[in-house]
């Protein structure tokens, strides 16, 4: 188990994070929070405006590009690449309030992961569904992967707290071989 505490005493002993002018800053970079209801809300909009798949497409594409500006950022500031870059981005999520992000698996060769997410807040704002509902941290998955290792893979949750189970997993791969593990998945998921 790591220890979020000491990683960010040492962060803020570098100045790495830190409060400047009312905004918690990330690399001297202010970071925006929002409740986690709020992106709950976000989400049930969009499912009301244009249906549960094309919804959680649409965020799922929206956060990996902002995936890939998390991890541009985080690799500027400590030139971490691969699966480095891939690890750290995960244990600052945790740092940052995101549920307790755990990497199980990670192989840059293999093109294939898988994470798991605890206390991720928003879930349990979508309970009860009969499907996966976290497209925010799949797209955010994806996309940091996209930018470490500059290939094209997918991320897909493959069992969620929204649907009643004690944490969210996801599995990350090419389209084309988590297609052939959980088709159904990813046909509701990956657009
Ligand atoms: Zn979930």
């Amino acid at each position: 188990m790591m220890d979020f505490r000491k990683i960010y005493r040492k962060l803020s002993s570098l100045r790495h994070v830190e409060i400047r002018n009312g905004h918690f800053c990330l690399y001297k970079t202010p970071m925006t929070f929002l409740s986690p209801s709020a992106f709950a809300s976000l989400e049930k909009v969009m499912i009301e405006n244009v249906g549960e798949e094309k919804a959680g497409k649409q965020m799922y594409m929206i956060f990996i590009e902002a995936g890939k500006e998390m991890a541009k950022m985080i690799h500027k500031n400590t030139m971490k690449t691969g699966l480095d870059l891939i690890h750290y981005v995960a244990t600052l999520s945790s740092i940052g309030g995101w549920g307790t992000w755990d990497v199980v698996y990670a192989n840059d060769k293999k093109l294939e992961g898988i994470y798991t997410q605890k206390d991720f807040l928003v879930s349990h704002y979508l309970k009860p569904s009969k499907k996966p509902m976290c497209h925010m941290p799949r797209g955010l998955i994806t996309g940091v992967w996209r930018f470490a290792i500059g290939k094209n893979v997918d991320c897909i949750e493959i069992s969620c707290v929204a649907e009643g189970y004690d944490k969210c997993t996801f599995e990350v791969g090419t389209k084309k071989s988590l297609r052939k593990k959980h088709p159904e998945l990813v046909k509701e998921q990956i657009p």
